[in-house]
């Protein structure tokens, strides 16, 4: 595939998940803040997108969502935490990242051809 066709089909994704409304039960990503950075730069847990469920739904598409790690769960609700933020970026771990996601932010999970 070309590239402009690539990022052609980009921005028609993202436009359509800037049209999709956030509603409690739906699947989400959440991106990890991951562990503090080491004095040589390395991390022992790097930010990565992570299975999530919204629980809450606020203004402006901030949620509150429970987080699936793969060894445990969180939770951020509105509440307690102010929930969190949409920001629109590429999954952190897809091989076509282009726009990379903020930790502490979510994204709907991208669509694999
Ligand atoms: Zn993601």
């Amino acid at each position: 595939m070309r590239p402009s066709e690539i990022m052609r089909q980009q921005l028609i994704a993202r436009a359509e998940r800037q049209a999709m409304k956030p509603t409690v039960g739906r699947d989400v990503h959440y991106v990890s803040a991951g562990s503090p950075v080491q004095p040589d730069g390395s991390q022992m847990y790097p930010s990565t997108c992570r299975a999530a469920k919204v629980t809450e739904v606020g203004e402006d598409n901030v949620i509150g969502v429970m987080v699936m790690n793969p060894t445990g769960i969180h939770f951020h609700s509105i509440g307690a935490t102010g929930g969190v933020k949409l920001e629109e970026g590429a999954c952190i771990n897809s091989d076509r990242l282009v726009w990379p996601s903020a930790p502490g932010t979510w994204h709907w999970p991208a669509h694999v051809q």
